[in-house]
């Protein structure tokens, strides 16, 4: 069995490959230690019955991981120079398919229903950094997996998992756990890739919500939560101005029992679901 985690293994596969090379555009940052992809896919709680959607499988260490405790593997890889490495190294595991694309394009919860059909659907990622926040929205509005672990950068990790209050909460906090409950389990240095990213990265598994966990308009509500966090640093009374006009945002912000001054990372999500419902009802 190659070691697909293996920095002279990995070079060799990529150096019989015409025309590779690693692509900061399409996020390429190979995993070259060998426990990161065992333990993200143990994070996973997989079995015979889980189905596995996959966001750039590369040279396939994490695909691998995956096949060898889930009932199917649908990896989506936009690179299609790694097609002939793929078909090598995935060669020994039936129950992968990998589908050659951008996953942006890609409707997932009608491949899920196609593809994945009476497997428990999560999905599990090493994700391209650049593209993350679009990657995570596509998944989350898809609404079809019951868990999503993914690897991402720290910054962006801390952000998802914050709370009312911190200097990272924020508007991608607040879609984050609209749709699910976040934690985050464990860091990853920069020499456990090559190439080497800038960054420190953290893989965070999301519990994915059934139902969204207050009862209001999303629109409407999302419509508030970026008003409020375009302008941190402005009161939650001036940042909603544009939405509905300074009196009606003071009195909505007042019913809501606040102060005039608040801003709005001090509210959680159903604080600002309850001023959202207030607004729209003044
Ligand atoms: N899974 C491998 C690993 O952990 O070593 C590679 C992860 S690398 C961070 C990100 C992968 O996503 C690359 O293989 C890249 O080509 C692929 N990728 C980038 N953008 C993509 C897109 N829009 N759709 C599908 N795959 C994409």
């Amino acid at each position: 069995m190659m070691d697909l985690c293996d920095y002279k293994q990995i070079q060799a596969l990529l150096s019989s490959t015409e025309g590779f090379r690693f692509s900061k555009a399409k996020g390429q940052n190979f995993l070259t230690a060998r426990w990161v992809p065992e333990r993200i896919a143990e994070e996973c709680g997989l079995d015979g019955h889980t189905g596995v959607v996959e966001i750039g499988p590369g040279i396939g260490c994490l695909t691998e991981q995956l096949a060898l405790r889930a009932g199917k593997v649908m990896a989506f890889e936009v690179d299609e120079l790694l097609k002939p490495v793929l078909s090598v190294t995935m060669a020994p595991y039936d129950n992968v398919e990998i589908v050659f694309g951008d996953v942006m394009r890609r409707d997932l919860r009608r491949e899920v229903e196609e593809n994945l059909g009476g497997l428990r659907p999560v999905l599990c990622a090493n994700l391209p950094y650049n593209i993350t926040t679009p990657v995570l929205t596509h998944i989350y509005e898809a609404r079809c997996f019951d868990t999503v672990t993914v690897m991402v950068q720290k910054e962006v990790a801390e952000r998802m998992c914050a709370h009312a209050g911190q200097k990272d909460y924020g508007t991608f906090t607040l879609l984050t756990q609209w749709y699910a409950e976040p934690e985050l389990l464990f860091t990853v240095d920069p020499e456990c890739f090559m190439p080497r990213p800038k960054v420190t990265s953290a893989v965070v598994r999301l519990a994915m919500r059934k139902a969204p966990p207050v009862d209001t308009d999303e629109k409407s509500l999302f419509r508030v939560v970026r008003a409020a966090f375009n302008m941190r640093r402005k009161t939650l009374v001036n940042a909603l101005e544009g939405v509905c006009g300074k009196e009606k945002a003071r009195a909505a912000v007042v019913a809501c029992g606040f102060s005039e001054t608040v801003r709005g990372e001090a509210l959680t999500l159903e604080e600002f679901a309850a001023l959202t419902e207030t607004v729209m009802n003044y």
